[in-house]
Order: C-alpha cells, then structure tokens, then sequence
C-alpha cells in the first residue's frame, strides 16, 4: 500500500535535505501485489544485464577484500550483510537465473528461486542506506569489480518495483515536478541570485541569450549555501568571461540517478544539455555537488544519446585550470589545511589533483590525512543517504571515523568541494560534537582573489 503524497513537506530548516516526520511512513510505492513486485525487479534487473554487468557478476572470486574497504562494513563493526558484493546479491541471483551461462539448469532445476519481496525490502537498506556508491571496495577488489555502478542498476529495478526509501523518493518525486528537490523552483532561484547579487555587490547574469558558460548550482547551494552562487559569479566577472545562470537549466542535482529511475535522470540531464546548446555555450560548469558530477560529466552523454556538444567541468577543475594558466591570482593564506575529497568527484571522477593545485595556488600547508585522495574514506552522506533517517545511526558512526582522521592532521582549517559533504559534515558535526567547521574551497577562491586576466 502506498502512502506517498506530494503534500509531505521538505524540511528547509534542517541542515541536512530531508522530508519533515518520516518515521510514521512506509517505504513502498504504488499498489502493485508482491508478486508484480518481483516481477517488475526481475525485469528491470535483466534490462541492466548487458556485458559490462555479465562481467563483473562472473568475475568475483568471493575473496571478501571488498570488506574492509567499506566504511559501513566497519562502522557496523563488521557486519557481514553490508559486505559490498553482499549487497548486489539479488541482482546477482536475477542474474544467474535469467541470464548468466546456467540459466536454462537454474531455472529448470528451481536452482536460483526467485527473490521475495521480503528479501528486497531487507535489501532495499543494503542497495540505499549503506551504500553512497562512493567506489572505495573497486579499489580494493583483485577483479576491479564496479559495484557502485552495480548498487545503482539495482536500484533501477528497486525504483520500478516501488521499493525505494520513502525520503528518497519524496525528494526525487518533488525534483521531478518542481524542478529542484529543495524546492529552488526557476522562481526561489532568480530571487536568490538578486538576493546575492545585491548582498555581495557582484553583478549577476541570468537568462542570457548567448553565453560561452552555463554555471549550475545544486539545490543543496541554493537553499543553504546561496554564498556559493555570489561565489561563483565574482570568480568568472573576475576573470571576464562571458557566462549565464538559466532558469531553464540551472539544477545540477540528480535525484533519478540516485533512486533508480533512469527515466527521470534522463530528463534533468536534458533540462541543462538543451539549456547549454541554445545559449551556444562551450563550457558547463558543475557546481560543488559530487553526484551532479557523475550525471553530467559521465552519465551526460549516455543521456543524449551522443557526444555532449560542450565541455564539461566540476567547479575545482576550473579553478585548477585558471590559477595554473594564471588567469586567476590568489592571495596567499597563511593557513593549515586538511582536505575531505569528495568521493565522486575524486575518486570516481578523477578529480583528485584539481583542489590540491587550488590550495596550492592559496599558499597553504596542505596536511593529507590517512587514505585522504583517492582511497578517501566517504563521508557517508552520498548517494542519497542523508535523505534517509533510519540510515542516520551507520551514518554517524561513518562521519566519526572521518571526524577521526581529520582531525588527527592536527590542521587549523577544513575544506572541501561537496555541498552534499559539506551538509553532512554540518549535520553530523552538530550531532556529535565536532566542533569545527567545513569550508567550501570555491568560497575559499572567491574571498581570497588578488587579480584576475583572460
Ligand atoms: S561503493 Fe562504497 S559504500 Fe558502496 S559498497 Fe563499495 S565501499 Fe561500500
Ligand atoms: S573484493 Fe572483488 S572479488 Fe573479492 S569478494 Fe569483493 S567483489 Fe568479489
């Protein structure tokens, strides 16, 4: 039985991005039986069966080294249920009896029965509440198995099946037909841009006809860190170039990758492609979102069904390439700095050295922590894990480790490049203590810039 109603409110004045009282809540969708339930995973599931996931599913040697790469797994002190490969093990079953060599004996045999729904709704909080899909267990895995990329074409099949977290869905539901998830509607988003542009005296520009770059802002930046959009505009005047906000395309966030509904990520993706191409922009810049990252930059043109016709670059990637070609001046900080990497876009997007040349070019002592750059341990916000409350409890026992390691860098100053990890660095830091603040390093750029050229 569903229960789901677009009346549920958001709650804007929480740090983090969820939905008010979810406790009283189910976390099913629609009226389907639990026998169309199954079938509508099972046909989803082999929709996603192509070589790549074939591959991986025969590749695993049960090694278990994925283990302890997983920050759930140790947070939960090592439960053997939140092994990564564990946590695709429908996906896996769907596999080997509709598709795998064996298939015929499987099925002729009732060898691999069929999932219930009941194992779906137990996996449903493995597939979205311990999974940020952050990539650290492919690092670790001898076969190089991807199973972030496996967790979301789980979720497709979860997403058709109407078995994804409640918050989830009421956030990825109301970004479908608002627009935003945070309800930034084209309207909040135009007020907020003057908002800024008035408070921090920079010249705004939106709705251009024509423009060499289309900026994005995440929901998340718009809501609670509206610094970000002042941020952005007085780094690219600084530098002259001809950019736009656009109502029509302005959200970076991606919440139909993040539940599973294929269709819908589709969709938000278009929204910016066809924004970018008829204002004729070259470049597409992604704001301080690592989700919005892997939508556009390597899930874009899988959406578009073609080459993107336009660059495309996270906001640290920018910076980086302006204060290498001097095109953007800093003044030095006389600071130490500790650097929380954004799984998504360090890691999995292989933005790693682009911060690192920033707080470079800031002058500061930049203090790695343990396994910080691309073995970084995730936040364990992403994914859409923050919207999730009774995921909270793993959550925070998954930022204390974090907690830990920064602050063993013994720096004065945190920063990263993730409004997602910087909203779960803000919620969980209230809830356990922590004391310090995270920093954005576009904020960083912006306060610190000495002169700028083309
Ligand atoms: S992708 Fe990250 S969170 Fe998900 S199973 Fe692997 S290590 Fe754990
Ligand atoms: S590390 Fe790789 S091969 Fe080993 S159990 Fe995990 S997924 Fe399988």
């Amino acid at each position: 039985m569903s229960d789901t109603t677009t009346e549920i409110a958001l709650d804007l004045e929480a740090k983090r991005l969820s939905v008010r009282k979810p406790e009283e809540r189910y976390d099913v969708q629609g009226t389907m039986s639990d026998e169309q339930r199954v079938q509508k995973v099972m046909e989803n599931f082999a929709k996603d069966f192509g070589h790549v996931a074939a591959t991986y599913m025969e590749a695993c040697i049960h090694c278990g080294a994925c283990a302890h790469a997983c920050p759930f797994y140790e947070a939960s002190g090592g439960d053997p249920r939140l092994t990564p490969i564990w946590k695709i093990e429908p996906f896996k079953q769907a596999y080997k009896r509709e598709a795998g060599p064996l298939a015929f004996f499987y099925k002729a045999f009732n060898l691999k029965p069929k999932v219930t729904v009941d194992e779906l709704k137990e996996w449903q909080e493995l597939l979205y509440d311990t999974c940020t899909m952050c990539g650290r267990c492919t690092l670790i895995c001898p076969m190089s198995i991807d199973i972030a990329a496996l967790v979301g074409m789980a979720r497709h099949g979860m997403f058709h099946a109407g078995l994804v977290p409640h918050e989830l869905y009421m956030v990825t539901e109301k970004a479908e037909r608002e627009g935003s998830p945070l309800g930034a509607t084209p309207q909040v988003f135009e007020d907020r841009i003057e908002w800024m542009g008035d408070e921090h005296e920079v010249e705004m520009h939106v709705d251009e006809d024509q423009a060499d770059v289309l900026v994005l802002m995440s929901s998340i930046e718009i809501q609670k860190y509206p610094e970000s959009m002042a941020a952005t505009a007085k780094i690219l005047n600084a530098m002259g170039k001809s950019w736009t906000f656009h109502t029509e395309g302005y959200e970076a966030t991606n919440f139909g990758m993040l539940s599973g509904n294929l269709e819908w990520q589709r969709d938000m993706s278009m929204k910016i492609i066809q924004t970018a191409e008829n204002i004729g922009a070259k470049l597409v810049i992604l704001p301080e979102c690592g989700h919005a990252y892997q939508a556009l930059r390597w899930q874009g043109a899988n959406m578009y069904g073609k080459p993107l016709p336009f660059q495309v670059q996270h906001i640290s990637e920018f910076l980086a390439d302006a204060v290498e070609s001097g095109a953007l001046k800093l003044k030095k900080l006389d600071k130490t700095v500790a650097f929380h990497d954004p799984c998504q876009i360090s890691r999995r997007g292989g933005a790693t050295p682009a911060p690192r040349k920033v707080l470079e070019a800031l002058g500061v002592d930049l203090k790695e922590s343990e396994s910080g750059g691309d073995m970084n341990i995730c936040c364990g916000g992403g994914g859409g894990v923050i919207t999730i409350h009774r995921a909270d409890t793993l959550r925070y026992k998954v930022m204390g480790a974090k907690f830990r390691q920064l602050d063993a860098t013994g720096a004065e100053m945190m920063v990263t490049s993730c409004s997602n990890c910087r909203q779960n660095f803000d919620d969980s830091g209230e809830k356990l203590n922590w004391g310090k603040e995270m920093n954005s390093l576009l904020e960083l750029v912006a306060d610190n810039l000495e002169e700028a050229k083309q």
